[in-house]
């Protein structure tokens, strides 16, 4: 391989902290060429309305705002594949990575911006009956189950949005709620409990998801007086959290024990020289798409400032 063809920037991931890196390296000139993944625009794609992402005073669709992000990325020249990362080699001065195509690829720095998914219970009945009912995204799913009862599981900011949003579709939405108290932020628990059309179950386990070829309900367990009882639904959403897609990184870059990439403080510098993090990869703290964009805009000034340290043009 040529030296020409080592590439100044290679951005995987493409949720905002990719497409946001994209753009600062791409108006920066170092031709940035970003890996999407398999699931390109990662997590906004499948949220509903985003209230709080700054310069949009009416709210924004999650999948519009991921699209912006990528018109704005393209608009500077940025290289997309869509396609996953699936090895990496970090051991030298030019890092490599590999596509599912086998191709090599060799770059100068690297932006690893591959966010998180969401977690699952782990029952059986879950990937059994996993889109036959089971699902980790309302605004994907919910429009199949508009008239009919829905169940959501967990207490936290996507478990509220997503009761919100299928409360607009559903006659009934059951919450489910493992503690006497939800996570979410304030105003979401405000939003729910006064929402009549969403009943909370607190104090609450799924033991089992119902039906043999799609779901038909659930059975759960009141974990104060262990009251085992069945609710009858067709749709349960899954809502209980994120893991890091960090996996493919783990015998380079320095992580939490949770899989999260470590960053210096006030960095996206990892352990390795010329790779830096940014998004949802490495903050289990703020995982907000404004800060995700802040970070992976950090990526790639620090990218930037890496070449140039290391004269390379
Ligand atoms: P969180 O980690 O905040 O909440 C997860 C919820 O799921 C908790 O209530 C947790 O219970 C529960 N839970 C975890 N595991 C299980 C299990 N095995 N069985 C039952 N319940 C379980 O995740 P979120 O995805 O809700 O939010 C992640 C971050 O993203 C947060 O910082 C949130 O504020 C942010 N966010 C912001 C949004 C917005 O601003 N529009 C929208 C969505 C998310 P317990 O409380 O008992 O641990």
């Amino acid at each position: 391989m040529e030296d020409q063809d080592i590439l100044k920037c290679l951005i995987i991931g493409s949720g905002p902290a990719g497409y946001t890196a994209a753009i600062y390296a791409a108006r920066a000139g170092l031709n940035p060429v970003m890996y999407t993944g398999s699931k390109p625009g990662g997590q906004l794609t499948i949220t509903t309305e985003v209230e709080n992402y700054p310069g949009f005073p009416e709210g924004v669709q999650g999948p519009e705002l991921i699209d912006l992000f990528r018109q704005q990325a393209l608009r500077f020249e940025t290289e997309l594949h869509y396609e996953n990362i699936v090895k990496v080699d970090f051991s030298g001065p030019v890092h490599k990575a590999w596509g599912e195509s086998g191709q090599e690829i060799r770059a100068h720095t690297v932006i690893i911006t591959t966010g998180a998914d969401a977690k699952w219970l782990g029952l059986p009945s879950e990937e059994r009956l996993m889109n036959r009912g089971v699902s980790a995204c309302a605004v994907c799913d919910g429009f199949f189950f508009r008239t009919m009862e829905v169940g959501v599981v967990g207490g936290g900011d996507t478990a509220a949005e997503e009761a919100t949003y299928l409360s607009k579709l559903c006659p009934t939405v059951h919450l489910i709620v493992r503690k006497d108290h939800l996570r979410a932020s304030k105003i979401m628990q405000e939003r729910v409990l006064a929402n009549p059309k969403i009943q909370i179950h607190f104090n609450t386990e799924t033991i089992e998801i119902l039906g043999e070829h799609e779901v038909t309900g659930v059975r759960l367990k009141n974990t104060v007086d262990g009251d085992q009882y069945d609710v009858h639904l067709k749709g349960f959403f899954i809502a209980i959290g994120h893991k890091p897609n960090s996996g493919v990184f783990a015998d380079w870059i320095d992580m939490e024990d949770t899989g999260y990439i470590k960053t210096k403080p006030g960095s996206a510098e990892t352990n390795i020289k010329g790779v830096f993090a940014g998004g949802d990869v490495q903050d289990h703290n703020y995982r907000q798409a404004v800060t995700a964009a802040g970070s992976g805009c950090m990526a790639a000034l620090e990218a930037e400032r890496y070449l140039m340290n290391n004269n390379i043009f």
